[in-house]
């Protein structure tokens, strides 16, 4: 049976790994900083450990009879835009602690492989209509925000140590994920989360607030595609960085005209001032697309599967 490190599967995309771990027929042990908050852990074993800790990442790396098969590091301090832009020092702080040691540790315990989530938040702004961008045009590098800069150089550090020992990296680039069971409030809920809330919360006919003007652009991925996008790549020969993302870009106001159509209910917004991020994206899939990926959800298939968790969440926590 082939073992398994998940590092964050106290998280929402860990902690849907876990389960496509199990699947697949590994033995999984999930660590994290903190529980899920919303479904018991699927892994066979599950640590608390704080990995911006050297010791910690030793911990949780070390297995009887030997080192695990494959490490799969999903851990970040990390939020949607509104974290992301106050959060700044944190995430340079703790995020990069993580992959410093977590890298460090995995290499010289003679991990076989090892998977590092990395972001489209390492690509500059674009506008409109740009063609698609590819993995190489990260550099010259010019990210919007700290969170990207903090995923560049930890891809970097994970791409040294994967020249300088025997570990095979492998580095995927996700665009914005969603799905049930991700975090939906309290700060650091990503879009598509919080316009679920936001609906969930209206009445049919009321407004909902929505930061910027409403035309930034962007990808959203179900998160069952973006799982089998991860175990395709970590079980593949490509290095480098690689892009995950649905092809379906669409604006903010077109998210949630998706959601308020899902929910069944009519909504009207209100643009306000707050952190937007970039105006628009727009990226090759070629290198995923070459291992037989594709995104199985469109964002319609996608909101019909997470809009009614949230919903959920909201009722029980309007009982509580
Ligand atoms: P998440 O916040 O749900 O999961 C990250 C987990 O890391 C959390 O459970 C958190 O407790 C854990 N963690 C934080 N600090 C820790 C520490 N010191 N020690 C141990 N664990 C710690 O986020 P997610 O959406 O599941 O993202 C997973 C990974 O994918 C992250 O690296 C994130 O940057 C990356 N990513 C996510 C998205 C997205 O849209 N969700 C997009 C691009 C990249």
């Amino acid at each position: 049976m082939k073992s398994a490190l998940v590092c964050g599967a106290g998280g929402f995309i860990g902690g849907h790994l876990v389960k496509k771990l199990k699947r697949e027929g590994y033995w999984v042990r999930g660590v994290d900083i903190k529980e899920h908050e919303f479904a018991p852990t699927q892994a066979d074993e599950f640590r608390l450990l704080d990995l911006r800790e050297g010791a910690n990442c030793i911990a949780a790396l070390t297995l009887d009879g030997g080192t695990f098969d494959e490490v799969y590091q999903l851990a970040a301090d990390m939020g949607g835009m509104g974290f992301i832009h106050t959060a700044e020092c944190e995430i340079m702080h703790n995020s990069m602690l993580i992959n410093v040691h977590m890298t460090h540790h995995a290499a010289g315990m003679g991990v076989p492989r090892y998977f590092f989530s990395s972001s489209v938040c390492v690509y500059r702004d674009m506008q409109p209509g740009e063609p698609e961008m590819t993995e190489a045009e990260a550099i010259p590098a010019n990210p919007d925000n700290e969170y990207g800069w903090e995923k560049l150089y930890s891809e970097r550090i994970a791409m040294a140590y994967g020249r300088h020992s025997d570990m095979k990296v492998r580095i995927a680039r996700f665009q914005n994920c969603y799905g049930p069971e991700g975090t939906w409030t309290g700060g650091r809920e990503k879009a598509p989360a919080a316009i679920c809330r936001k609906v969930a919360e209206a009445e049919d006919g009321g407004t909902i607030e929505v930061w910027g003007d409403g035309s930034a652009i962007r990808s959203y991925t179900y998160v069952d595609d973006m799982v089998e996008g991860i175990y395709l790549l970590m079980h593949s020969d490509l290095e480098g960085a690689v892009n995950i993302g649905n092809p379906e870009y669409v604006s903010v106001d077109e998210l949630v005209d998706t959601v308020a159509q899902v929910a069944g209910k009519t909504i009207h917004t209100k643009h306000i001032d707050g952190p937007v991020g970039v105006q628009s994206r727009n990226f090759s899939n070629a290198r995923i697309y070459s291992l037989g990926w594709k995104a199985n959800y469109d964002l319609k298939a996608g909101i019909e599967r997470t809009y009614p968790w949230v919903e959920k969440q909201v009722r029980q926590s309007v009982k509580a």
